[in-house]
């Protein structure tokens, strides 16, 4: 067994649990989590397959939503990310060249900023230091999970870590390992949703003009484009196509791609410099059939994948997070048995609608954006001036795109 250096912490005695609950990737969902059940009670073991540095060096970036940088406050460590991160406080969306563009300003919602754009080291890297500050809290890193079998009364994890194979026993198994997820799999819990017909291609760039905090998304008939702040005057830019478009644009030469972007992005900020490499992600929609199952729940990709429009998918995985905790943290002051199917029960029926509502959202953007089709251009444009000249569709739409539609975790409601 992996360090058994406190009692067992379970309700009944004759079983011995090294952790009540033991969460399979230390990403930023996963690590999430473990942080907001700092001072819980509940001994939390989080197992992560890669090494920390390199864990941390993934080139992504993503917006981050008011309500996240809320729940990060709320864990504690929103003053270490908020330095290293751009904020945003207008919003530009266009339909590629149709002039009248639908501009959403903080005073639509009357807070200081609109959201935030932040690289992938700027978030985990704070939660990596914190999880490491947590008594209740074991980082097993690098150390991978092998095996999970599942008993009545708990569930037994094989992992490798140091070369060797140890076995742990935990109350609660939480999969936060991503899209394909071994430990969904493993559980044999189902997903539906499709790949789409578009990739994804993420390049940084520097603009010879200031990006004056403004973020932009671009509805081409080949898929969104969106440009977003980021520290340092430069720009993240999320450009979707169809693959085969997708695949000939990044493949092209240095100054090829750059034409090809500012053809795209428009004269507005002058000259673009690259930075650094661009890739190109595959894109799917997936939303998998139970999020819990006893002594099993899910959190972020491993439950649900959506496209990269309007920048969902963390942030739908930071409020799993926040919400599983909370449902965690009651039932064990209650003096449930965490894993218990009628307590995970209750971060399923929180969270499952929510997400399948986002989904459903930025499924429908893509779609109906990604399209010459007259009769929707016309239904597309229609909406844009509703957008534009009806203030409470306006704020309602700001308020599903900011994270702030839904029930808010008690934890964002600290500070
Ligand atoms: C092109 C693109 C742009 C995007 N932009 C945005 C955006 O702007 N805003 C936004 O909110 N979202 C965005 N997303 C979505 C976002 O990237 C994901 O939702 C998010 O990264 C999921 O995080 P996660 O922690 O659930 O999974 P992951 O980041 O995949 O983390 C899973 C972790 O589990 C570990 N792991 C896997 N298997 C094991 C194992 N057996 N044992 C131990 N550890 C294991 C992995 O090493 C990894 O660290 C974008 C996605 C794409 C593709």
């Amino acid at each position: 067994m992996v360090r058994l250096d406190s009692p067992p912490t379970s309700l009944n005695l004759s079983l011995a649990y090294d952790y009540d609950l033991a969460i399979a990737g230390g990403g930023i969902i996963g690590l999430t989590l473990a942080s907001a059940l700092n001072n819980s009670g509940l001994k939390v073991v989080v197992i992560e397959a890669k090494p920390q540095s390199v864990a941390a060096a993934k080139g992504q970036a993503y917006a981050v939503h008011l309500l996240s940088g809320r729940i990060f406050a709320g864990i504690g460590v929103w003053d270490e990310i908020l330095p290293q991160i751009a904020h945003f406080c207008h919003v530009q969306l266009t339909d590629a060249d149709y002039p009248q563009a639908v501009n959403f300003e903080t005073t639509d919602l009357g807070t200081e900023v609109l959201g935030y754009v932040a690289e992938h080291q700027a978030l985990l890297k704070p939660l990596q230091n914190f999880v490491k500050e947590c008594e209740n809290i074991s980082y097993l890193c690098p150390a991978e999970v092998l095996e999970t079998h599942y008993q009545a009364s708990g569930v037994e994890i094989s992992l490798q870590m140091d070369g060797e194979v140890k076995t742990i026993r935990t109350r609660l198994m939480v999969a936060a390992d991503g899209a394909k997820s071994r430990t969904r799999q493993a559980a044999g819990i189902n997903t539906r949703g499709w790949q789409y017909w578009q990739s994804c291609i993420v390049a940084f760039v520097k603009p010879e003009k200031g990006h004056n905090n403004t973020a932009y998304e671009k509805f081409w008939s080949s898929g969104p484009f969106a440009v977003l702040p980021l520290p340092g005057n430069r720009c993240r830019i999320v450009w979707t196509a169809p693959h085969a478009e997708a695949k000939a644009i990044v493949a092209l030469n240095d100054e090829e791609f750059l034409a090809e972007l500012t053809r795209r992005y428009g004269a507005q900020m002058g000259k673009l410099e690259l930075v650094g490499d661009r890739f190109v992600f595959p894109v799917q929609l997936m939303q998998s059939d139970r999020y819990v199952l006893p002594r099993l729940a899910l959190v972020g990709d491993a439950a649900h994948c959506c496209h990269p429009v309007g920048g969902q998918g963390l942030n739908m995985g930071i409020r799993d997070a926040a919400a599983l905790a909370q449902v965690l943290h009651k039932a064990h002051e209650k003096g449930e048995d965490i894993g218990d199917l009628a307590v995970l029960k209750r971060y399923e029926s929180w969270r499952k609608r929510e997400n399948l509502t986002i989904l459903g959202f930025t499924d429908l953007l893509d779609r109906v954006f990604s399209n010459n089709f007259l009769p929707i251009v016309i239904v597309r444009r229609i909406g844009l001036l509703i957008l534009r000249r009806v203030p409470p569709i306006k704020v309602f739409a700001l308020k599903l795109m900011t994270g702030l539609k839904g029930r808010t975790p008690e934890i964002a409601q600290k500070v």
